[in-house]
């Protein structure tokens, strides 16, 4: 039978090509607006299914596995995360400093409007405060507004004498865009992960008084992910329509030359570094296995990853061809990725240091050794606080900024090309998420030995 994966990959050319047919005709706002009309449908659905999946995976994956069965786990995911994170940095550091993109003059580049400074401190208490919020119900339909959410961002971007427009608009106000760190499409994903992984360690502490609550959070899960295979079946459609549609309204990336392209092209290089060579070699190295079957396995949470611009919005698809593609274990599914989806993004920590080196690189701005380290530090951090949503690492680059004292409001110099890297770099979070998944799998495969995969709970030998 054809795979929703097959088609996925057959649908990914045939919106390449629509795309590109469709751009001579010059499309308005509103008709591409039409036009990607059954994308946005994707986007919803799959963002719908974002909170049940989140919620209920975390704590059934918790409740799953006894404390020292989920210590043991989560350290390693811990261990992997960080590891993953940093070498992305690296990779990201070393590639704008061979490359160094920002060779020039700043002149190439004209502002319009300049974002406001946000000092660290508070980006990083709000990251802490995020983690626990305050009101549940408002955690699942509202984000925070503090007072980093609340400033409001508006580009207009003039390089090289010609204007470039972000989503189809010459401006644009963020008001309502702007992520807190953790916030995912109106939810607290991070106030809400951190929740969901005490009360599933607690129901599984109650035992048979816990059973209860297990048993409706289990059948919730299922229910999700049967709504998501349906789903599936729509998703090709979908990403054809928001990929095409893209294309057809996206500015002529030719006239952008000069260091902007020479930056997207070291951009490139390193996500591909990293997705293509670090994180297989990762994955063959522990398990020994072909990562390339692996991948090939999540073909279609990788295109979907590349048509939505959202780890979050993938997260649905990323479970079923993780669970029924490579037949990970359910208990490591529903406890790593939902916590990797929020807080692993390689992808975009090494988007965030390349492209604070490359600021610095066209203000002229020589960084000492110790500033490159401070930027490799904040950029981790910024990457755990960036929701999993479009372009939010856009935002949350302001704190790599201001860790050495560059201009914010040059972050405006990039955003021209932010909604093609941020595919790329989603693509790379996603599958950084899922190796990882992979990987403490196969680490953990002694404590999940003698239990039953779908309850977790021991299986007593005879
Ligand atoms: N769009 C990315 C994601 O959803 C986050 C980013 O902007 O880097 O993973």
């Amino acid at each position: 039978m054809v795979s929703p994966s097959r088609v996925s990959l057959l649908v990914q050319c045939v919106c390449i090509i629509l795309g590109f047919a469709l751009r001579p005709y010059k499309m308005s706002y509103r008709e591409v607006k039409f036009f990607s009309f059954p994308g946005e449908l994707l986007m919803r659905m799959l963002q719908m299914l974002v909170l049940p999946l989140l919620v209920s995976s975390l704590i059934t994956g918790m409740a799953a596995l006894d404390s020292r069965a989920s210590g043991k786990m989560g350290m390693r995911a811990v261990v992997y995360y960080t590891s993953t994170t940093v070498i992305a940095v690296f990779i990201g550091i070393v590639m704008v400093l061979i490359i160094h993109p920002g060779k020039g003059s700043k002149d190439e580049f004209t502002k319009q409007q300049q974002i406001e400074q946000v000092s660290p401190a508070d980006a990083f208490l709000d990251l802490i405060r995020n983690m626990f919020p305050p009101n549940l119900v408002e955690a699942c339909t509202k984000q925070f507004k503090t007072q980093y959410a609340k400033r409001v961002v508006q580009v207009t971007l003039t390089v090289n004498e010609s204007i470039f427009t972000v989503n189809g608009s010459q401006e644009i106000t963020r008001e309502e865009m702007i992520p807190v760190p953790g916030a995912v499409n109106g939810i607290n994903a991070l106030g809400l992960v951190v929740f969901s992984m005490c009360f599933g360690l607690i129901i599984g502490s109650m035992r048979e008084q816990g059973q209860p609550l297990k048993d409706f959070f289990d059948c919730l899960n299922e229910a999700i992910m049967r709504l998501v295979a349906i789903i599936m079946w729509y998703a090709p459609i979908g990403i054809l329509f928001l990929i095409a549609g893209k294309i057809v309204e996206m500015d002529d990336i030719t006239a952008m030359g000069g260091q902007l392209g020479m930056y997207t092209v070291t951009v490139i290089c390193g996500l591909l570094i990293h997705a293509i060579f670090v994180l297989p070699t990762l994955y063959f190295v522990v398990t020994r296995k072909n990562p390339f079957v692996f991948i090939a396995g999540l073909l279609q949470a990788l295109i979907t990853a590349l048509g939505t611009s959202s780890s979050s919005a993938t997260l649905p698809i990323t479970f079923k061809c993780l669970e029924e593609n490579n037949k990970v274990d359910k208990r490591v599914t529903r406890f790593v990725l939902p916590v990797g989806a929020t807080i692993n993004m390689d992808g975009t920590a090494l988007y965030e240091a390349l492209a604070a080196i490359f600021i610095a690189q066209v203000n002229d701005y020589d960084l000492n050794f110790g500033q490159i380290l401070t930027i490799s530090i904040t950029a981790t951090a910024a990457s755990i606080g960036a929701a999993g949503i479009p372009q939010a690492g856009l935002v949350t680059m302001v704190i790599v900024l201001t860790s050495v004292g560059l201009p914010t409001d040059d972050i405006t110099l990039i955003i021209a090309v932010d909604w093609f890297l941020d595919r790329l770099r989603t693509t790379t979070n996603v599958l950084g998420d899922s190796i990882g998944a992979g990987i403490v799998e196969h680490l953990s495969r002694h404590e999940l030995q003698n239990k039953d995969p779908e309850t977790g709970n021991s299986v007593v030998e005879e």
